[in-house]
């Protein structure tokens, strides 16, 4: 049992340093994607935070709670990221981690309940709805996925895989969308015909936990 929540406890800070090199290695198309509909920081945002989170965690003992974990990590992006993304990220990790608290280990009901929790964070700090054009068209059907392939019998993994696939969906159905909130609401109609970049940074992430999850079996 011990050995079990101690293995889960790895998967949140594989998790991180598998969304660092996601990220990473899309920051030029994410800084492209904010080039058009806002000010072309996005990637360099992102990739600044995770590369800061990757070396908060390489100074953290192996046995730390994952929830712990996720603070540190959520307090190191509001720490290094200036754009919106950092605070919204921020609030949305250390919520994740509160929701977990210092427990050892979770169950996959835990962990959706810690996703729901990263998403009600972004949506009280920064009170965007579905259909805004932000990372909360990633978010919401990622976390709705991930539920109905739990409450339907998946397993973790195949519930992640499911969630990070409704996260690309949510993404993509961002580009025919008007902004709402942030810089690219600034443009109005403008905005119309680009995808989002903090939606498609926010399916990155999904899709980093998905994968380090799936590694672990
Ligand atoms: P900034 O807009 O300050 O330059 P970034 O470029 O890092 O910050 O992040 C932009 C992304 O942040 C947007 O693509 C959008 O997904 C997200 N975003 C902006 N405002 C909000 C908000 N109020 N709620 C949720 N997400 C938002
Ligand atoms: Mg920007």
């Amino acid at each position: 049992m011990i050995t079990d929540s101690i293995v889960q406890a790895q998967t949140i800070t594989e998790w991180l340093i598998e969304a660092e090199r996601q990220i990473k290695a899309r920051s030029d198309y994410l800084t492209q994607l904010d080039a058009a509909i806002g000010d072309g920081d996005h990637g360099i945002n992102m990739r600044r935070g995770f590369e800061a989170v990757g070396k908060a965690l390489a100074g953290q003992s192996d046995t730390s709670p994952p929830g712990r974990t996720l603070i540190v990590a959520g307090k190191t992006l509001v720490a290094t990221v200036g754009g919106a993304s950092g605070p919204l990220w921020g609030s949305a990790l250390r919520r994740a981690g509160r929701s977990l608290g210092d427990a050892e280990g979770f169950d996959p009901e835990q962990l959706a309940a810690a996703l729901d929790a990263a998403l009600e964070g972004v949506v009280e700090l920064g009170a965007a709805a579905p259909g805004d054009k932000t990372m909360v068209d990633a978010l919401t059907p990622a976390t709705r996925a991930l539920h109905d392939a739990l409450n339907s019998g998946a397993s973790l993994p195949e519930g992640l895989r499911a969630a990070a696939e409704a996260a690309r969906i949510g993404a993509e159905a961002t580009v025919p969308m008007q902004a709402r909130k942030g810089r690219a609401s600034y443009l109005g109609e403008r905005s119309i015909g680009h995808q989002d970049p903090g939606a498609t940074s926010a399916a990155i992430i999904v899709a980093a936990l998905s994968d380090s999850v799936a590694r672990r079996g």
